[in-house]
């Protein structure tokens, strides 16, 4: 590994489609940021898999929910590995299903706290660390939404959904706020992918029972949206800003 390895967090990088990201983005060369909430042996593991590749990488625990947490998490980086190139705001919650009117303020607070506003803390951490108007060299982040955003996810759970919408519009400002200064950011919105979450909000068969629903007539993996977020992330994408790109089957 080179002295100038780019440095890549991934928040929620110890499962799913952050651990597939990490994976492949040390594949891709970067340093890798596992950050992780409560699974510390899966961020270890995510770290151990990229070190037996001959890559660099560290787990670090921080509660999007948590400011205090995520400015710990971002010193820490600061100190490892210097400044951050690269971001991929990726940890995110479902929880059970459940109409509107059936939903308290805890659980919707709960939604918008660590998908939305963790998201957002984020992302100002790396633009003062990216941005040419703060002394940086520039940087990329992408944020993962969901096609939920767009599907609104009536019946099931509208908060995300809604939580999401908020992504996207957060990812379309930010890009044009600092577009100037070295940074660009974009979103992607999964469709309905084979991971842990939906067993996390109650339904371990979701994935498989939507799959007549999708226009592909199945889940993508998580390595699919990895592949696109990390193309976001490269050079190749040198002139997307603002982008959402839909990865969904379809759907
Ligand atoms: P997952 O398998 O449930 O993994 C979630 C990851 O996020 C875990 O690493 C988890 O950490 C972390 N996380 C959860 N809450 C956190 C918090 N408060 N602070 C820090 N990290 C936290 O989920 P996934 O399916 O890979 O989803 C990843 C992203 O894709 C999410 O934003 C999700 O909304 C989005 N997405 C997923 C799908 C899908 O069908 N799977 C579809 C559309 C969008 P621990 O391991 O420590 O618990």
């Amino acid at each position: 590994m080179t002295q100038t390895a780019k440095t890549l967090l991934v928040t929620g990088g110890g499962r799913g489609i952050g651990a597939a990201l990490c994976r492949l983005g040390a594949e891709a060369g970067y340093r890798v940021v596992v950050n992780y909430v409560a699974n510390a042996a899966a961020a270890d593991e995510v770290v151990r898999a990229i070190e037996a590749a001959g890559g660099e990488a560290f787990a670090v625990k921080a509660d999007m929910a948590s400011e205090a947490e995520i400015l710990s998490m971002f010193e820490a980086i600061d100190e490892r590995f210097g400044p951050l190139d690269a971001l991929v705001n990726n940890a995110g919650v479902v929880s059970l299903k459940a109409r509107v009117d059936e939903m308290d303020a805890a659980r919707m607070e709960r939604m918008m706290r660590i998908n939305v506003i963790g998201t957002m803390l984020c992302a100002r951490e790396a633009v003062k660390r990216m941005s040419t108007r703060h002394g940086g060299k520039g940087g990329v982040i992408v944020n993962i939404s969901s096609i939920a955003a767009v599907l609104g996810s009536a019946g099931e759970y509208v908060d995300y959904a809604a939580a999401k919408a908020a992504v996207d519009t957060f990812t379309v400002g930010l890009a044009r706020e600092v577009a100037e200064e070295g940074i660009r950011v974009n979103a992607v919105r999964p469709g309905t992918i084979d991971t842990e979450i939906h067993a996390s909000g109650g339904q371990p068969d979701r994935a498989m029972r939507v799959s007549a629903q999708i226009p592909m007539k199945r889940p993508g993996t998580a390595e699919e949206i990895a592949r696109a977020a990390l193309w976001l992330l490269s050079n190749e994408a040198s002139y997307a800003t603002g982008a959402i790109l839909n990865v969904s089957g379809g759907r």
